[in-house]
């Protein structure tokens, strides 16, 4: 087993990176797995899978988003932050120093920050895979702006509030935006529900699925089919938008920490401190409703200050 490390943070997105810049200059050095393809995303988090970063402040012709994520990286290691490219399997948090478990072995830790985002949930339709973020994306506030959706149809699928959000938001930019909700009612709060109806740009295809994505080298149109009646048709679209929810990745946690009825990690209000003394949640794992990488990036940054104010008082109290 290791030494006793003062802080380890779990996760490789700008809440992770953030967090180890604010801990590293701290002098705690903080050691960070930023994970193996945890999740089935590369070390780096959801940035390594897009193109352009348009709305990160400090970057005016925008950056992509690998390299951002190798910036952040390199500017957590200039800190003096150590990181081990290992998934964290497992984590005990019912004593201090919580131990952390991964395939080389257990690590301890004193405070531990929780960084491990959120996985948008996908819908593996045929052409899904060859056509991301070729006209298909899982984030309209991301993407939506970008000159290849401009004045083309869009299409949305879901129905709640992100699915309502993402639609009203990306009628700024296309032709029109077609929103496929799987049921005949909405799941979204009212005024989401008023905000889509009233907006003449958007149109709601009822109890309608998703069935093909259509498109060569970038999507073109998207095939749907009536669930009720079983008629299909294709649908011209140059942008197909997911809004049918996230995952937040917590299962290494093991139900240690309070989660919400949607998975989330819960925090004290204006705070990312978990349920455990000692534990601290950031970023997308703890956030349903803003998930972006600079509200990521500021969380994290409170999470240091927080881990490093508990050391502080654990300093005093011992
Ligand atoms: P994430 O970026 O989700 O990273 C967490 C990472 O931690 C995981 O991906 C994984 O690598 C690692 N991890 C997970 N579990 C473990 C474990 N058990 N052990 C070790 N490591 C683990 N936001 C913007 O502001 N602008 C954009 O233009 C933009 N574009 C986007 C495009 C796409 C396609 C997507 C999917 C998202 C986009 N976002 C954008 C949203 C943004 O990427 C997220 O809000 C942000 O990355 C969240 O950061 P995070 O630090 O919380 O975690
Ligand atoms: P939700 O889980 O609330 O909604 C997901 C939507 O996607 C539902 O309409 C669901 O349909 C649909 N869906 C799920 N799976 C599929 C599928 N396989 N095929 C087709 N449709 C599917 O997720 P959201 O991201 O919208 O919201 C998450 C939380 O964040 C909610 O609590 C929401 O209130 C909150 N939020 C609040 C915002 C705000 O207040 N401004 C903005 C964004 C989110 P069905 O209804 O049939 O299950």
């Amino acid at each position: 087993m290791s030494d006793i490390e003062r802080v380890i943070i779990v996760g490789s997105g700008p809440a992770a990176h953030t967090a180890a810049i604010y801990a590293g200059r701290a002098e705690l050095k903080p050691l960070l797995f930023e994970g193996f393809m945890a999740g089935g995303v590369a070390a780096g988090g959801q940035l390594t899978t897009t193109t352009d970063v348009e709305n990160y402040p400090g970057f005016p012709d925008g950056i992509g988003g690998p390299e951002l994520m190798d910036r952040m990286r390199a500017q957590s290691l200039k800190c003096g932050a150590r990181i081990l490219t290992e998934t964290v399997d497992r984590v005990d948090l019912t004593a201090r120093p919580f131990v952390v478990v991964t395939a080389s072995g257990e690590y301890r830790a004193e405070a531990l920050i929780v960084a491990t985002g959120a996985t948008a949930k996908r819908l593996d339709l045929p052409g899904e895979q060859e056509l991301w973020q070729r006209g298909i994306s899982a984030c309209a506030v991301c993407d939506g702006g970008l000159p290849m959706f401009r004045q083309k149809p869009l299409v949305v699928i879901g129905g709640g509030d992100t699915a309502c959000e993402e639609a009203s938001y990306l009628s700024k930019f296309g032709s029109k935006v077609t929103m496929l909700v799987r049921r005949d009612v909405l799941r979204a709060s009212a005024a989401m529900q008023k905000r889509v109806t009233e907006n003449p740009k958007i149109e709601i295809l009822w109890n309608t699925e998703a069935m093909q994505a259509i498109g060569d080298t970038a999507l073109t149109g998207v095939r749907v089919r009536n669930n009720t009646t079983g008629d299909g048709r294709v649908l011209e679209a140059g942008g197909l938008f997911y809004a049918i929810g996230h995952t937040p990745n917590t299962d290494f946690l093991g139900g240690s920490l309070t989660v919400d009825d949607t998975g989330y990690v819960v925090t004290e209000p204006d705070s990312t401190r978990t349920n455990i003394r000692g534990v601290f949640a950031c970023g997308d794992v703890k956030d349903r409703v803003y998930r972006q990488a600079v509200t990521a990036a500021g969380s994290g940054c409170m999470a240091a200050l927080e881990a490093e104010h508990f050391l502080v008082d654990l300093g005093g109290a011992e």
